[in-house]
């Protein structure tokens, strides 16, 4: 299995533990899943790295590509709902 670094916590993972998204300039949407054209970026199925992706503007950087705001808003909510699993909280 190939590495690939997530754009959240930019550490080097088996890509059987991340998901990819891409960026869609038609749809201008973020597209989630290993089927789409175009320069894909890896990200941790958690939300923790989604909002740290997002807080360090990596989306656009990652995918090359002018990722609106609206688009991260919506890949937050919808693209949560479809893959991210809740951190693993370990015992505090
Ligand atoms: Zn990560």
């Amino acid at each position: 299995m190939p590495e690939r670094t997530c754009i959240g916590c930019r550490r080097r993972l088996s890509a059987g533990d991340l998901v990819r998204i891409a960026w869609s300039a038609s749809d201008g949407c973020i597209l989630i899943g290993a089927g789409h054209p175009g320069r894909g970026a890896w990200l941790c199925p958690t939300a923790k790295c989604v909002d740290a992706a997002n807080k360090r503007r990596a989306f656009g950087r990652a995918l090359r590509a002018d990722v609106s705001h609206e688009a991260i808003e919506a890949f937050l909510s919808d693209g949560l709902g479809w893959s991210i699993r809740p951190q693993e909280s370990g015992g505090r």
